[in-house]
């Protein structure tokens, strides 16, 4: 059966990367895309705004919802909670790849998303969702290293460190029986402390993204890295998830659920 998704966010580098890989997959169709209400590509024919040879589509200044199986959105925490809410009062389906909620978002999100099936990841690549699974391993058999994650993106990022960084920080905490929030050092002004993990960020060119998570111990070093050369692998892994929570029952899955990994 054809997947029907709506895209938002369609002025994004996320957005259209996500159109761009519903319109590649032949089991899904690209239905409705929308951007903010003040962007100047609202009106305009998806073909001309985005680049991309699809006829008979406009860009929305709103979430139209109608004959949509799934929503994608990765646009900012204000506009993701709105869509959110809209998708729960129709009973659409939402997989979600914004980061940088504040808390009292989040907790707006988690009561807003209670009430359809949704997918929310920092990262939705399938190397990332991989690589926690082998940082709680590494985590289990070197906890008492010194455990530091560096991550670096591309200069218009908003928020640091990035979600996908503190989601590694949190498995690691989690998997030592730690609250993040206790154990986690952003800045190097003070001596090391035993059982912290420190963050470090760099915001520079066009870095798609890169996390690399080092176990330091006495005589050694482990380091687990992953590279982002592209958006669509983030794409793609949202247009999995999208496939997977589609005719599930109201409930928040993860990454881990959808790869088979949890
Ligand atoms: P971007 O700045 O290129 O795009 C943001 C989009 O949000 C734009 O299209 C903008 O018009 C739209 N927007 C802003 N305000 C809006 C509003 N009020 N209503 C509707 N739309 C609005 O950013 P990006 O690089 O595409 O990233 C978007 C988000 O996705 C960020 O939070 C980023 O951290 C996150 N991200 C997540 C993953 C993942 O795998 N989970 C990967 C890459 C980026």
């Amino acid at each position: 059966m054809t997947l029907r998704v709506a895209v938002t966010g369609a002025g994004g580098r996320m957005g259209r990367t996500v159109a761009q890989a519903v319109l590649s997959d032949a089991n899904a169709a690209l239905v409705s895309v929308c951007a903010r209400q003040s962007s100047d590509l609202v009106g305009k024919s998806v073909a001309s705004a985005l680049g991309i040879d699809i006829p008979d589509l406009r860009v929305g200044g709103t979430l139209d919802l109608s004959n949509v199986d799934v929503v994608i959105d990765f646009t900012l925490p204000e506009s993701s909670l709105a869509y959110a809410q809209q998708c729960a009062a129709a009973g659409v389906p939402i997989v979600m790849g914004t980061t940088g909620f504040t808390d009292e978002q989040r907790a707006m999100l988690e009561t807003s998303l209670g009430a359809v099936a949704s997918c929310r990841a920092a990262n939705f690549s399938t190397g990332v969702n991989l690589a926690y699974r082998l940082l709680e391993l590494s985590a289990k058999v070197l906890g008492d290293a010194d455990i530091e994650i560096h991550e670096a993106h591309h200069k218009h990022k908003i928020d640091a460190p990035s979600g996908t960084a503190l989601a590694m920080g949190d498995a690691i905490a989690q998997t030592m029986g730690a609250d993040l929030s206790q154990v986690a050092r952003y800045d190097r002004a003070s001596n090391r402390e035993p059982g912290t993990i420190g963050f470090s960020v760099t915001r520079a060119g066009d870095i798609v993204g890169e996390h690399t998570v080092l176990f330091a111990s006495e005589g050694e070093r482990l380091e687990i890295t992953h590279k982002a050369s592209s958006r669509s692998a983030f794409a793609t892994g949202a247009l999995r998830a999208a496939h997977f929570i589609a005719d599930k029952p109201a409930n928040s899955y993860t990454m881990a659920d959808v790869l088979g990994l949890s």
